[in-house]
């Protein structure tokens, strides 16, 4: 039984693929209660959208990295939902930015505009665009908050994408559970056992290592469960539309557990298998290749570069590993048997050898 309500009827059909700006989520605005709350460093809106008006209170913010877009997506697939009015929405009352860093989802970056990251600026507060989240923060109070990212391809758990990546943030430098924290990591167990029978061992925990500069980790201190979310690789879906549905299905886990005040136990956080850089976007095994001028065998990791071009996002290969890679996937492993000897230090000739295999 899928105890989801069916993605395609509520899924927002006006947002696709991996460039999400301003100016595509604006005019989906109109449709809900909306308000401009600041301005980025080259001064563009951030938008922020409330809903409900239930005793618990969740703020939910999205793209603090501009090139993160997919949790993006799914808030205004979440909105579609929340427009019918599910029971559960009765308890709550849910403050969205779903775009908080508009000058790097414009130029595609993870940084701001003064090439910081966000993610990094929590105790300096730097930040024009930290510190519209941190006004948020202080003065809508929230119960429970969401910190929504891409990751990147790269990860894996069990030799499969981790396609979701959650994590519950620590307070303190020895990584201590104390009840915010244990209801952050009761959230994300909630979630894995709600979305393993969609996507069986696709879902990693992230290191959870402390960095009071991290967003996350400072919500966390200050006493609100935060949890992390990692949209990350679906095999064949690049353009994170798949990836997307899941994370819409983890906003719904999530929020209807708070609502309902009925979380899954602690110890099944722990079952979570941690996130490993174990992927490539592409593995060549057992090639001939030459490093340093001299002729070697082994194998090649291909990794995608995201370039933005004309609105969108082109996919450009690079070399970014040779030697044995035995230990490692490729999302994509080609059948090499053909391919001549590989000059793997120019990366222009990345595309050359995928251009030449079968694929
Ligand atoms: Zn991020």
């Amino acid at each position: 039984m899928n105890p989801f309500p069916s993605y395609s009827t509520v899924a927002e059909s006006k947002l696709a693929g991996r460039y999400i700006t301003n100016a595509h989520i604006e005019p989906l605005l109109s449709d809900y209660n909306h308000s401009i709350i600041g301005h980025s460093t080259s001064g563009l809106p951030i938008y922020r959208i409330r809903m409900g008006a239930g005793d618990t209170k969740v703020l939910m913010w999205s793209q603090m990295h501009g090139n993160e877009s997919t949790t993006t997506k799914s808030l205004f697939d979440l909105l579609r939902l929340l427009d019918t009015k599910p029971d559960w929405l009765n308890q709550l009352q849910l403050s969205i930015i779903p775009i908080l860093n508009p000058d790097g989802a414009k130029a595609y970056t993870r940084v701001n505009a003064n090439q910081v990251d966000l993610n990094r600026d929590a105790i300096d507060l730097s930040q024009v665009e930290s510190r519209v989240l941190r006004d948020e923060f202080d003065q809508f109070s929230p119960d429970f908050t969401f910190n929504l990212h891409d990751q990147r391809t790269i990860f894996g758990v069990d030799g499969m994408p981790a396609t979701v990546s959650l994590l519950a943030p620590a307070f303190d430098l020895a990584r201590n559970y104390n009840p915010c924290r244990t209801l952050a990591a009761q959230l994300a167990s909630t979630i894995f056992e709600g979305l393993q029978p969609l996507i069986g061992p696709q879902i990693g925990r992230f290191d959870d290592h402390f960095n009071p500069n991290c967003v996350g980790d400072a919500f966390q201190s200050a006493g609100v469960p935060t949890l992390l979310i990692e949209a990350g690789h679906y095999p064949g879906d690049y353009g994170r539309e798949k990836t997307r549905e899941y994370v819409f299905y983890a906003y719904i886990l999530s929020l209807q557990a708070i609502a309902t005040t009925s979380f899954s136990e602690l110890s099944i956080y722990h079952l979570i298998p941690e996130n490993q850089k174990i992927f490539f976007d592409f593995l060549l095994r057992d090639v001939s290749f030459i490093e340093n001028g001299s002729l070697q065998r082994g194998d090649i990791g291909l990794q995608f570069q995201e370039v933005l071009q004309n609105d969108s996002i082109s996919f450009q290969a690079v070399f970014a590993a040779v030697g044995d890679l035995s230990h490692c996937y490729g999302h994509i492993e080609p059948n090499c048997e053909k391919l001549n000897r590989i000059d793997s230090k120019i990366d222009e000739s990345a595309q050359n050898v995928l251009n030449t295999l079968d694929l």
